[in-house]
């Protein structure tokens, strides 16, 4: 097969999600985006009895969810000894916990809607780049341990073939808490659970504006979608790294960063476990980084290269050629293995690189999972859910100052993407 310009985890999934038959005038909570939070947030609120509709632009899982790498896992984006230093033990140790407590609502989830997407405690195997990022393991796996009572383990370099089948790396660190899994088919099954739960959902609508109105005294929101306008009690902003302007508060707070992945033909049995032979998530010690993964039919599935612009077909027809060396550098037994897919998505990081929710105009909002979005962004959706139906405020991140980008980080509508780049490059050299 020739390399197709399309995401294979999309070929895996059977049909897509039908859309719900009518657009409903009014609602108690309006959610945008229909990727993994506004449709877990859907799927709970539907379960405890609330009128929800969810307003998809585009099909269910679109966006980030259906793209990702499958990588369900502990911790954050930001290094523990980094969090520790900005919000103190206390507050971290209730993130850390968080991020332990989304992976087993994705297992959850998975396990009470039958949603068949492969899902498995397969650990995750962190690389390092430098001897120095390796020294760094020790003593963060020690914190770890110590702060939050949870066990990495420390692969030292001559180890590490029982891990991955390279040599170019200095060591590594395992948590085998992390899972994988298929976000096409896990995304689709959650809309199908939160169809089945009783939300309402609409595709291909997009929603053009939001305004705060009242009705007999009461607050609500006037929904304008590109096929009517509906009104909503609350609404759930869940449009990730894909918010437009019609919600222009948070679109200011959220970094756009692309990211691309390739996945070669099947291959062998034996090269395939001689690659990753305990069949891990594997990412390494960078911030500019690689991360990859056998899928369940034996491809390997390498992604990076963070572009910061939306993909094209000519960006992703480039990353193809990138990816494909740096997998090779890695793995140089991939060289002439065939690579199939290659395709981009967008991810949402915000300017201090951790996960940020609570009100933004009078919306709820979650954005900024990052590498973490497929565990957290489910999780997020769930706690949205509960602060509607009137559960307390838990949610460890929610008190932070969500920051809007510096002046010359941003220039009027768009961002000045070059420049965060550029950020993010400087931080990849001072590691
Ligand atoms: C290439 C790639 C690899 C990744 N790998 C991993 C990984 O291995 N592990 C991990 O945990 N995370 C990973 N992530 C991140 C993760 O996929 C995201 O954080 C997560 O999917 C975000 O989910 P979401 O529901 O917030 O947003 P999305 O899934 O992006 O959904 C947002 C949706 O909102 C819709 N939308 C936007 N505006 C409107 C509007 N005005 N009206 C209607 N609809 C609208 C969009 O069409 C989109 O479908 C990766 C991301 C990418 C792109």
């Amino acid at each position: 097969m020739s390399m197709q310009e399309k995401n294979y985890w999309a070929t895996t999934v059977n049909s897509p999600v039908a859309s719900s038959p009518q657009l409903p005038s009014f609602v108690d909570v309006a959610v945008i985006g229909g990727g993994f939070c506004g449709l877990s947030a859907a799927r709970t609120l539907a379960k405890r009895g609330v009128n929800v509709a969810v307003f998809e632009a585009e099909t269910f899982g679109w966006g980030a969810s259906s793209r990702n790498g499958g990588m369900v896992l502990t911790g954050m984006k930001l290094s523990v000894p980094t969090l520790i230093k900005r919000y103190g033990r206390e507050a971290v140790r209730k993130m850390y916990a968080a991020s332990l407590e989304s992976i087993d609502c994705v297992e959850q989830i998975v396990r009470e809607e039958n949603i068949d997407c492969d899902f498995s405690r397969c650990g995750h195997l962190e690389v390092a780049c430098k001897q120095a990022h390796f020294d760094g393991y020790e003593e963060s796996a020690a914190l770890i341990q110590r702060e939050f009572n949870h066990e990495l383990r420390i692969i030292p370099k001559k180890e590490l073939r029982n891990e991955i089948g390279s040599d170019i790396y200095f060591g590594g660190m395992v948590d085998e808490t992390s899972a994988g899994l298929n976000p096409a088919r896990y995304v689709s099954g959650l809309a199908l659970a939160a169809q089945r739960a009783g939300a309402c959902l609409c595709d291909h609508t997009r929603v053009e504006k939001v305004e705060a109105t009242s009705f007999n005294g009461a607050h609500e929101f006037r929904v304008q979608t590109s096929r009517r306008a509906i009104s909503a009690r609350e609404v759930i902003l869940a449009s990730g790294a894909y918010t437009t302007e019609a919600t222009p508060a948070l679109r200011k707070k959220i970094i756009p960063i692309g990211s691309y992945i390739i996945a070669t033909e099947v291959l062998p049995d034996p090269l395939a476990r001689e690659l990753s032979p305990r069949n891990r998530m594997i990412y390494d010690s960078k911030h500019f980084l690689y991360y990859y993964r056998l899928t369940p039919d034996k491809r390997m599935l390498f992604g990076g290269r963070a572009a910061f612009f939306p993909e094209t077909e000519n960006t992703v027809r480039q990353s193809a050629e990138i990816l494909r060396r740096g997998m090779i550098g890695v793995y140089p037994q991939l060289r002439g293995r065939k690579v199939e897919f290659v395709w981009g998505g967008t991810l949402d990081f915000t300017l201090d690189v951790i996960p940020h929710s609570g009100k933004i105009d009078g919306m709820y909002f979650a954005a900024g999972f990052a590498g973490h979005g497929v565990a957290a962004a489910t999780w997020f959706g769930v706690k949205l859910a509960g602060l509607i139906c009137g559960d307390p405020n838990d949610i460890p991140f929610a008190g932070i100052t969500f920051p809007a980008a510096p002046f010359g980080l941003r220039s009027g509508h768009t961002w000045a993407l070059p420049l965060a780049g550029a950020w993010y490059k400087i931080l990849d050299f001072l590691n």
